[in-house]
């Protein structure tokens, strides 16, 4: 009678074992999907500093006269 106690312990232990395993298994046939990447905002137009020809989206480029600057520096060196 104690054999047979332990024989169902084991077995159940070996159902419950192949039940995780089996779900493993799916998890790697199908991967959870991944968190989506943070959205990508719109493409920017991109503008040339007209100082060192750098490239940079026209939002965070400076005005000047003679065009747009990538920085305040490059805007006084070339417009004085
Ligand atoms: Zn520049």
């Amino acid at each position: 009678m104690k054999y047979l106690l332990v024989l169902l312990v084991v077995s159940i232990g070996i159902y419950l074992w192949r039940q995780g395993r089996r779900e493993e298994m799916r998890e790697r046939a199908a991967p959870p999907r991944r968190p989506a990447a943070p959205a990508v905002g719109a493409p920017q137009d991109m503008v040339r500093c007209a100082h060192c020809g750098l490239h940079l989206p026209a939002t965070d480029a400076l005005a000047g006269s003679g065009g747009a600057y990538c920085s305040a520096a490059h805007r006084r060196a070339a417009e004085g």
